[in-house]
């Protein structure tokens, strides 16, 4: 296994070389092989324990933290960095080059007040939570090991310590660029900005505007990624700038959680106090995020500084457009429709209003939609408490449906590759970790496999399609930092 480091090529101040700190008694709880296949890695389970807990280091690894700065919850934070995680280096496979990071390996001069460790919970929901979003088909950061690290760490009360390693595009963030732009190092942002083309776009070294196009391609990456967020019920948690990809990647699976029933309002994390970050905000974060870029590159977009504004601006107007049309889309298809049509988009939105009012399970109601096609089902009645408008849109839904398909018996296998049957419940990533921590690892392990297939419905998994009940809800979900 070999790794590179490109990001060493870059001026000092972008990372510090720094070891991860050893562990005491390690332990490897899980190990992704198939991930590990697709990059080439082969190791034994010792090299598997010792690496993954930053006890070894991997041949020719120059272990680095990177520098970046960010806005956290709309206010700017100039120094941030990576206080609690090492990136090992870079593996070469034929899709491309990955960043392989270990996640809570110790202290490093981004520390600040932390102690560069994490608790086995939040490694456990990260590992959780990025693989299912893998094969829920959501552009992600995967998860390649978790460790307990047979240590403490110090939290609200003393918990078990663990050590994730993740794999991921790139760990450039609209924060890095804040870090050398807030400081009016415009070189650096100019240095950073061709490492990020070459490294995810270098289709566009050539270009006339790459850097415009560079703000373009994050735009259309984040778009897409977004509007998977919103198709599948995904709540980021926190959209700071320091956890936004250039890659347009999910990362950093803090307090992050899927709706169980549906509110665009829906807000879990319990540091997000005025819901800056709620489940319908998204893409309105999203955009605001890729201002923040925005003014990053602007120097370089344009010499005309008013020019360079109106380019900018014209990126993010397309941006909060494309994104608002891919979600009508991505939605549209949930209930099998076309979401150009407008008479299509109205159904959609009241569908979406009386599972609001009705406090409907978002994942339920869509994936049950191909039962009642063509019998009633109550899984679906069941998420309705007032069932007479619930029944005038099914005549509506099915009614639109016979306008745009001559037969209709193809639908359940098309509407049931779009909406998963399982997805990570909050109350059941719980139940994984609480398990963990009395050493039990047996549902966290049937967890990540009943995610690898969330479209196929396997009877011994059915509670895992299920909705918690009113005394099993988690209200509140923490960064565990
Ligand atoms: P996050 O909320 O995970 O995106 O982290 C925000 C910032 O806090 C990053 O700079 C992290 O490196 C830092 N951080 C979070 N937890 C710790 C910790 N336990 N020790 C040191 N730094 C941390
Ligand atoms: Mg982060």
């Amino acid at each position: 296994m070999k790794l590179s480091n490109s990001y060493i090529g870059l001026p000092e101040e972008f990372y510090q070389v720094v070891n991860p700190t050893p562990v005491k008694n390690p332990k490897t709880l899980i190990f992704n092989e198939d991930l590990a296949d697709s990059l080439g890695i082969k190791l034994g389970n010792e090299e598997v324990v010792n690496f993954f807990s930053g006890n070894d280091l991997l041949e020719d690894s120059v272990p680095i933290a990177l520098n970046y700065a960010g806005h956290q919850f709309g206010n700017f934070v100039p120094q941030l960095g990576d206080g609690r995680a090492v990136l090992l280096g870079e593996i070469n496979n034929k899709d491309g080059t990955y960043d392989l990071q270990l996640k809570g390996s110790g202290k490093t001069m981004f520390s600040r007040q932390g102690d560069g460790r994490s608790a086995l919970g939040p490694v456990i929901r990260e590992y959780i939570l990025s693989e299912a979003m893998y094969y829920l088909g959501v552009p992600t950061s995967r998860a390649l090991a978790a460790v307990a690290t047979g240590e403490h760490v110090a939290r609200e009360t003393f918990e078990p310590g663990g050590v994730l390693t993740r794999i991921a595009k790139s760990h450039l963030r609209v924060g890095t660029f804040e870090y050398f732009a807030s400081r009016q190092q415009l070189n650096d942002v100019k240095i950073l900005a061709d490492f990020a083309i070459q490294r995810h776009y270098p289709e566009i070294r050539e270009t006339e505007k790459h850097y415009l196009e560079l703000l373009k391609r994050v735009a259309s990456n984040q778009s897409k990624l977004v509007s998977k967020w919103m198709s599948i019920g995904f709540i980021h948690g926190v959209m700071n700038t320091d956890n936004f990809t250039i890659s347009g990647e999910t990362i950093d699976y803090g307090p992050c959680a899927f709706l169980d029933e549906y509110h665009p309002g829906k807000v879990f994390s319990s540091i997000d106090q005025n819901g800056r970050y709620a489940f319908g905000n998204q893409p309105s974060i999203a955009s605001w995020n890729l201002a923040s870029l925005a003014g990053c590159l602007i120097a370089f977009i344009d010499k005309d500084s008013d020019k360079a504004n109106e380019l900018a601006t014209e990126v993010l107007d397309n941006f909060s457009k494309e994104t608002n049309q891919k979600i009508l889309d991505l939605m549209c298809e949930k209930i099998g429709l076309n979401g150009g049509k407008k008479e299509n988009q109205t159904l959609l939105r009241k569908l979406l209003k009386i599972m609001m009012d009705n406090e409907a399970d978002y994942t339920i109601t869509f994936r049950s939609l191909s039962k009642v096609l063509f019998e009633d089902s109550d899984e679906f009645f069941n998420q309705f408490s007032e069932k007479k408008e619930i029944n005038a849109w099914l005549n509506n839904w099915k009614q639109a449906l016979k306008n745009e398909y001559k037969d209709l018996s193809k639908l359940t296998d098309r509407l049931n590759r779009i909406n998963p049957v399982y997805i990570p419940r909050n109350h059941q990533v719980q139940l994984a970790i609480d398990l963990a921590y009395e050493n039990d690892f047996s549902k966290m392990l049937e967890m990540i496999e009943v995610f690898k297939n969330p479209f196929k419905e396997v009877s011994e998994y059915v509670s895992y399609s299920r909705a918690p009940l009113e005394k099993e809800k988690i209200r509140r979900t923490y960064c565990g930092t």
